[in-house]
This record gives C-alpha cells, sequence and structure tokens, in this order.
C-alpha cells in the first residue's frame, strides 16, 4: 500500500475497490508546519501501516488535527493510531452517535458468531454469512478507540499551518453526523460516505432529500478531486451518477410503499427492473434493501433510528437472504 499524492501537500490512502470496510483516509500537509489526517479504518493492521506512512510524510509537519467524517467504525476505529496530542474533531451530531455504537469488542463477537452460523441453512445462516462479509477479514481493536475531543455544529474552519481547510457538516443522511472536508487551496474534496463510488450507498439514517442536497453542495464546490469514503477518486460525472441513483429510489421505492409492497420485496422487484440497469455493476447491490427498510421507516412516519447493532443485524438478514435468491437465480 503507498499513500497517493492528489495534489500538493495532500495524499490519499485508497483502499481498492471500496468494499465493506475498505475505507479511503486522506492526509493535508503544510511543509513544515502542521499536518491534518482524514478518517481512520478499522482494521488495526492497515490501520498501523497508514500511521506509520504518515509518520514518514509529517517528519517535518506533526500531525496536529484528525478529522472523523462520521460515526461507523470503519471510519474512526483506528484513532489510536493517531499521535495522542492531536486533536480530533467530527461534528456534534457524529459524536453523539459514535457514543451510542457498539464497541469494537461487541461487533466482533457478533461477527465472529455470524461467521458459525453461516453455515446453517436459513435465515440464522444467511445473517451470518452477511454479517462475516461486511467485517471482511477485518481484525478490530481490542478495546474502544479515542473519541473525538472537538466538535461543531454546522461549519468550522481549522487551519492546518498556512493551510485552510473548510468544515462542514452536511446530515443527516446516510448517517446522523455526515461532513466533508474541503480544501479549497488544492481544490480538493474529502467527502467521507455521502460518496461511495463503484459500490452500493447505505441510507442508514436519512432523509434522503438531505443526502441529494448534499450531493448538490459537493457539485457547486467545483473541485478538482473527491476523495469518496469507499472507491476511486471521481468528479462530478460520477457524482450526478450517484444523485441519480438516489433519485431513482426515492421514486421506484416510494411507488412500491405506497402500493403497500413489503420493503424487501420491493428491493428485489426494483433489481430486477430495466432503470436498475446503470446500478447493476456497482459492488454489494443487494444494500438496496438495507435502504429501503430505512425509507420504509421514514415514509411511514417513525423517527430515524440510529443504526444499532441490532437493527443492523436484522438489515443484514434481509440483505443475506436477498443475495441468496440472487445467487441461486
Ligand atoms: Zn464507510
Amino acid at each position: 500500500m503507498n499513500a497517493q499524492q492528489i495534489a500538493d501537500g495532500t495524499w490519499a490512502h485508497l483502499w481498492t475497490p471500496g468494499g465493506w470496510g475498505q475505507t479511503n483516509t486522506g492526509l493535508i500537509v503544510d511543509d513544515g508546519a502542521a499536518s491534518m489526517v482524514i478518517d481512520t479504518v478499522w482494521d488495526t493492521g492497515r490501520a498501523d501501516a497508514i500511521a506509520s506512512e504518515n509518520r514518514s510524510l509529517t517528519r517535518r509537519s506533526p500531525v496536529t488535527d484528525v478529522v472523523n467524517t462520521h460515526s461507523d467504525g470503519d471510519h474512526w476505529w483506528g484513532n489510536d493510531t493517531v499521535p495522542s496530542d492531536a486533536r480530533i474533531i467530527t461534528s456534534a451530531a457524529s459524536l453523539h452517535a459514535m457514543k451510542e455504537e457498539t464497541p469494537p469488542s461487541g461487533v466482533h463477537l457478533f461477527a465472529s458468531l455470524g461467521a458459525l452460523a453461516g453455515r446453517l441453512p436459513g435465515p440464522v445462516g444467511a445473517t451470518g454469512t452477511y454479517m462475516d462479509r461486511v467485517r471482511g477479514g477485518a481484525t478490530f481493536p481490542r478495546t474502544s478507540p479515542r473519541l473525538p475531543n472537538h466538535t461543531f455544529d454546522v461549519t468550522e474552519r481549522i487551519d492546518v499551518g498556512t493551510r485552510a481547510v473548510q468544515l462542514r457538516y452536511l446530515g443527516p443522511a446516510h448517517t446522523a453526523g455526515d461532513l466533508i472536508a474541503h480544501v479549497p487551496d488544492v481544490g480538493v474534496v474529502f467527502s467521507g460516505d455521502l460518496l461511495f463510488i463503484g459500490s452500493t450507498p447505505i441510507l442508514w439514517h436519512g432523509p434522503l432529500s438531505n443526502w441529494i442536497d448534499a450531493l448538490d453542495h459537493l457539485l457547486a464546490l467545483d473541485a478538482a478531486v473527491y476523495v469518496p469514503g469507499h472507491g476511486p477518486l471521481c468528479g462530478a460525472d460520477e457524482i450526478r451518477a450517484v444523485r441519480e441513483y438516489w433519485t431513482w429510489v426515492d421514486d421506484a421505492g416510494r411507488r412500491h410503499f405506497d402500493a403497500g409492497v413489503e420493503y424487501a420485496y420491493a428491493a428485489r422487484n426494483m433489481m430486477q427492473s430495466r432503470d436498475f440497469q446503470p446500478y447493476q455493476a456497482w459492488g454489494s447491490p443487494e444494500r438496496l434493501v438495507l435502504t429501503m427498510s430505512t425509507l420504509y421507516r421514514l415514509w411511514k412516519g417513525e423517527p430515524a433510528a440510529p443504526p444499532t447493532l441490532l437493527r443492523r443485524a436484522r438489515a443484514f438478514a434481509d440483505a443475506g437472504a436477498l443475495l441468496r435468491t440472487m445467487e441461486s437465480r
């Protein structure tokens, strides 16, 4: 693995192809002054490798700030690998959500049981197999990682030496706390999971309209390069494709909801429609069923719910069952 320089004093650690847990991270350096790290990954081996590469890139410019783009563990469970005197920043909504997340040890136990249960037929086996797929062979930290110690509500400008980094909260959308980091001097935006490129985005929280607005905000920034949370570097065309996916899911999903079709069946039906063709090559297409469970909840007028382990497990059961029917077709 090598850090890829994407602009002057700006690096990305891209983890291809960008599936479950394969999170991209970033580094912004003002040479001779200071540096900022964007996101830390949950796999301990990968987190250590990134930290050691960052140490060699920041020898003259110590890491003063770390940003976590949101509360999913694959974006902050490596926080113990950044210098202990660095400030860790996230949105207030994201910090709140992090405190509600199941700690890595709990997810580890759950995923390990899932791996065993995966050998069973039926829904228990489907859930187990799917949870094991989500962990993707990662080794989680043994203890709960350091939480951020600095938050902001909507926007905050952080000075990394003489370079300005503009943080902006654009959630709730993918999760409660989604934020982006815009580096205007080089035209780079780190979008967190508001962008999945080449794999299917997941709506855990919503509302979906906020996500579409966030994509419009990303486009309006007119950056030279966008670093997605997962997948390769991208530009405006790829962002528009994500926007089209969400517009389609919103329309087609709502039609199924209004017709009283159960959400997992609706997801399967949508994936078999002609309109799905532009998105069928994206990784993990079955994530549509996770999104549909969130959308149905919101359309019923229920409040957005945090993606607790129980809720994720239920959604993973649906996704696992959907995959088994797709693979046996
Ligand atoms: Zn992620």
